[in-house]
């Protein structure tokens, strides 16, 4: 037996509690972990509260991401205490996940943790951070330079946000942060942000194409934002965009693309291959300043997961959770 939460949906009852877990609820696979830190993404949210049909089998131990030591493997890449961690694949999905003190996976899942991080430091960045890495490196790669302008961050005082920010700035961007709550205006800039834009700004239906404003943008909203964002970008600018905290549709016209050149790239974590998620954690290793990190996390004990996950939903969260799945 081991503590986590378990998701169940007896007779359509949906329901997220801490229990002790039989280990004969984890799946067959290859490799056995045990957890140290997990956290709370935006979909862990959705997957607790039963807001949106993340889980997709039942009974499912929630968490997208967890860090810990390995205890048990036949899979040649890893060996008993090596150190891991583990963004996506569909676990917590479709596959037992992180808020637990053990999880069963795949070892092609896993990457070795950063030797630059702890354990909780790597859940600190989580899934929202290794995104937002991803959003970086898809600007990097499209050729944005600091010199070419200012980059938008949406949703910006969310995890993923949060860490783009910190990020961006490091790397010598000037970043405008777009937020819900202009009463965070002094934390977002001391993370880096140099100009703050209320949301309100970018969430209104907008017009097919407007004054040239951003060289790049790292989107985690969607609909009419991603829109007035495409709308915004500088000739030959890019998007990426990864979220859909403000909504799921994508209300806008083909001007931004055809007119001026804009890129929109599509960001996914969950299935991204290996060489692309080592690519991230190496660079967050090198350019995510471990103070901001601090500066943006808050640490829960497994057993206020549930509520932490409504409140995260509900826009309440600033920055990120890291879940220590021993209390
Ligand atoms: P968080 O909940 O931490 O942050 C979301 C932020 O979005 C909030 O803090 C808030 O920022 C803003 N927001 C919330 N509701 C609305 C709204 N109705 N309209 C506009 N803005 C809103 O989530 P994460 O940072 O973990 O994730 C952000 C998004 O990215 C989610 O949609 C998530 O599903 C997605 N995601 C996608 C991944 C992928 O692989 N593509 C991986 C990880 C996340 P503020 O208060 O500053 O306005």
């Amino acid at each position: 037996m081991f503590k986590g939460i378990l998701i169940t949906k007896d007779d359509g009852v949906y329901q997220a509690q801490l229990q002790d877990i039989d280990d004969a609820v984890l799946p067959e696979a290859d490799t056995t972990v045990q957890v140290e830190w997990s956290t709370l993404n935006y979909k862990d949210g959705l997957a607790l509260t039963g807001k949106s049909p993340v889980v997709r089998r039942f009974p499912m131990v929630p968490g997208i991401d967890f860090a810990g030591t390995v205890t048990e493997t036949s899979n040649a890449a890893w060996k008993v205490g090596d150190r891991v961690v583990l963004n996506g694949w569909g676990v917590g999905e479709t596959h037992c996940g992180g808020l637990a003190e053990k999880a069963r996976v795949k070892g092609e899942w896993l990457v070795p943790l950063p030797a630059s991080f702890s354990a909780r430091q790597a859940m600190a960045i989580g899934t929202a951070g290794y995104t937002a890495m991803l959003c970086v490196l898809a600007l990097e790669k499209h050729g944005i330079k600091p010199a070419d302008g200012e980059v938008l961050v949406t949703g910006a005082n969310g995890g993923v946000g949060s860490v783009a920010i910190a990020l961006l700035a490091k790397l010598g961007y000037q970043v405008a942060a777009s937020t819900g709550r202009p009463g965070e205006a002094e934390h977002l800039k001391s993370l880096g942000a140099s100009t703050i834009i209320d949301r309100s700004e970018l969430s209104a239906p907008g017009k097919p194409i407007g004054k040239e404003r951003w060289a790049g943008v790292i989107d985690t909203v969607g609909s009419h934002t991603l829109a007035n964002a495409c709308a915004t970008t500088k000739y030959r600018g890019a998007v990426a965009a990864c979220g859909l905290a403000g909504g799921m549709d994508f209300p806008a016209t083909v001007a931004p693309f055809i007119l001026r050149g804009v890129t929109l790239y599509g960001i996914d974590s969950v299935m991204a291959p290996l060489a692309i998620r080592q690519e991230a954690w190496e660079r967050l290793g090198r350019d995510l300043e471990i103070a901001k990190l601090d500066a943006i996390t808050r640490e829960i004990p497994l057993s206020e997961a549930v509520a932490v996950g409504t409140e995260l939903l509900e826009g309440k969260v600033r920055g990120r959770v890291v879940v220590d799945v021993s209390r």
